[in-house]
């Protein structure tokens, strides 16, 4: 038995290179590995006997379990089950092992590919059981670590769970979440999951607010003037949402307290200009600006808008592709206060990274960062003003509570000259229909998003993975259209080049992981199209069809709904009458129940692993409960 922050290698068998591609992920110690959960569930059928299925049941060997060696490198295993009417023959490779732990007589659970002709199956996993499990069985899937199959996966992490030193609770969620026994079980082992993170996070942020300062010196000299005259030399109109926006948090700025916002408005809304507003205000006042965003794409757009919207100040950019030369002379001009306005990644949390004067703070998309990330940078300066930018609706009672003494800032109105995006959502049989619209954007010159649920192929999963979408489109338009691929496993400078190489037109057509849901401005994509529609919720939809429709063309949203579930396609067709993303959440909320286990699990908040700020307030607030009373 050992403790949860010992290195992985300390796992009998797992040495350095077995470590090596599960270090590359950041899953350093047994607590990283155990809290690698899966991102859905494999169902096997115990029913269809198809040539080519993958099929479970319960059974008895009712054979020798005989191993045999016909070449160096090849171990062939063979032997039969029955299940009570007929006998099956198995056939594994290279399982040595079998034959030490499997007899003649003992009960087991098998899942296995069937080959028709042979009557025959091949052994993907086998257990000896106390209970048969008659339903189906779930597997978990895992998002893909380098060559580790996700059976290897799921091993080592079982043997992790057994190894080391849990409470009986938590090691009973823990085996649910990673071999689950059935959908019922494992929704509950979700609950308990979900209750355990946000209690922790929840106290976490309770010990801050007691260290909460007090004091009232956090007043900014606001000269209006030159608010007005920056609005008034905008490219466009203010929508009145906006214009309360900026009145609202001007106040906010001007009292004695700390402006502590959280800006909430539909992606579109036009939340940059709105805070770059308030920032003016902190530089004209002599103070600096730090504006935070989790992706370096993201943090160059933004340093875009600032060069254009704020020339007259000195800006710069803070993220992990900068030289370290001019990393270095960043943070000397921050400390010096010559440079007024940094826009950065968490790179801007480092300690070496110090202010002369840090007034005020943007954290954009704020539930990308962890609580002590954001922290970590509003304290850099003594009395800094902030506002948290997000597209991704809280309840408000939780954001109160959440972000402490946070006041809400609402946008809840777009740009007129926005056209409505054309929505569709598309069955199975569709497809056809579906590439057809793709063409024809692309014959216009327009550029292309499709979007698909895993970054690379996990077996059995049978969902649209962006390296296989990426290799067939390839083909499919080759000398025709160039396609290129980005998804959260390329490395960030090479993310950043393909970005840019889709922006300046390069690509016509780019596939993708929902690592472009957030904020990423292609003015040239007209169509987004996402693969396995029913795998995602449907504010995730609404956030990736507002990554097009940014100009004057007409925006389309193609949804394909892989499942062969009237539930499933309902909830979709909610995505072409509602374009609010706060009530499609609500809907979403509403509809999905049992499906979510099916779901792909989003790396959206870095606080969270499964907890989700919209969809478990019930937790959320159970919990508040509970704490608030003792
Ligand atoms: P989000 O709220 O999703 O962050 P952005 O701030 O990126 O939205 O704004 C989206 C686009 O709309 C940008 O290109 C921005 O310049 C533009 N925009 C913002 N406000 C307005 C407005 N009042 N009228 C027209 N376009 C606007
Ligand atoms: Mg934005």
């Amino acid at each position: 038995m050992f403790g949860l922050d010992v290195s992985i290698t300390s796992l009998k068998g797992v040495g350095e290179k077995t470590a090596a591609p599960f270090f590359d992920k950041e899953i350093n110690t047994i607590d990283d590995l155990l809290t690698y959960l899966p991102i859905s569930y494999i169902s096997y059928s115990n029913k269809e006997l198809v040539d080519g299925a993958n099929v479970h049941f319960s059974g008895v060997i009712n054979s020798q379990v005989r191993e045999f060696s016909p070449k160096r490198n090849l171990s062939i295993t063979n032997f039969t089950i029955t299940d009570g009417n007929e006998t099956y023959k198995f056939v594994a490779w290279n399982q040595k092992h079998l034959k030490f732990a499997y007899n003649s007589g003992d009960e087991v659970n098998v899942l296995g590919k069937y080959d028709q002709k042979r009557n025959q199956f091949t052994l993907k996993m086998m257990e000896k059981n106390k209970e048969s499990s008659e339903g189906d069985m779930l597997v978990a899937a895992y998002s893909q670590i380098k060559k580790v199959s996700n059976i290897k996966i799921n091993k080592m992490i079982l043997q992790a769970i057994e190894a080391c030193d849990l409470q009986v609770e938590q090691k009973e969620i823990l085996l649910e979440l990673h071999k689950p026994t059935n959908y019922q079980r494992l929704e509950e082992a979700r609950e308990k999951f979900k209750h355990i993170e946000f209690e922790a996070y929840y106290k976490k942020i309770m010990e801050m607010k007691s260290e909460e300062r007090h004091d009232k010196n956090f007043s900014v000299n606001i000269d209006m003037n030159v608010i007005n005259e920056f609005v008034s030399k905008l490219p466009f109109s203010l929508t009145r949402a906006q214009d309360d926006a900026v009145r609202h948090g001007l106040q906010k700025l001007f009292d004695d307290t700390a402006m502590q916002s959280l800006v909430l408005g539909d992606v579109g809304s036009g939340k940059t200009v709105v805070s770059l507003t308030w920032a003016l205000a902190c530089l004209n006042d002599g103070g600096q600006v730090a504006i935070m965003l989790p992706t370096d794409i993201l943090a160059k757009q933004f340093y875009g808008v600032v060069q254009n919207f704020l020339p007259n100040f000195a800006s710069d950019l803070l993220v992990s592709s900068v030289k370290d030369k001019d990393k270095k002379l960043i943070k000397s001009r921050l400390e010096t206060g010559s440079l007024q306005i940094v826009i950065g990644t968490h790179a801007l949390t480092y300690d070496d990274v110090i202010f002369k004067n840090l007034k005020f703070v943007v954290i954009d998309e704020q539930h990308r960062f962890g609580v002590n990330q954001r922290n970590s940078l509003i304290n850099k300066g003594e009395y800094t003003n902030y506002c948290y930018l997000s597209a991704t609706p809280i309840p408000r009672t939780l954001a109160h509570t959440l972000y402490g003494v946070m006041d809400v800032i609402k946008i809840n109105q777009k740009p007129a000259n926005r056209k409505p995006i054309d929505t569709r959502v598309y069955k199975k049989s569709e497809r056809k229909k579906m590439m057809a619209l793709i063409e024809s954007e692309l014959a216009s010159g327009n550029q292309v998003f499709v979007v698909t649920p895993l970054a690379y192929e996990v077996e059995d999963l049978n969902l649209a993975d962006s390296l296989s979408t990426y290799e067939s489109f390839e083909k499919y338009f080759k000398d025709r259209y160039n396609v290129g691929m980005i998804n959260g496993q390329i490395k960030a400078n090479s993310k950043d080049k393909i970005m840019d190489m889709f922006k300046n037109k390069e690509y016509d057509l780019l596939v993708a992981t929902t690592v472009i849901e957030v904020g990423v401005d292609i003015p040239g994509a007209t169509t987004i199209a996402i693969l396995n529609g029913e795998r995602f919720g449907l504010a995730t939809l609404h956030q990736l069809r507002g990554r097009v429709g940014r100009n004057d063309k007409q925006g389309y949203c193609l949804v394909l709904d892989q499942s062969n579930n009237e539930e499933s396609s309902k909830r979709l067709k909610m995505l072409e009458q509602i374009d609010d993303g706060e009530r499609l959440a609500k809907v979403d909320y509403k509809m999905r129940g049992m499906g979510e286990v099916t779901g792909i699990r989003q790396s959206g908040s870095e606080d969270f692993i499964l907890f989700d700020l919209q969809r478990d307030e019930h937790i959320a607030t159970s919990i508040i409960d509970k704490l608030s009373v003792d």
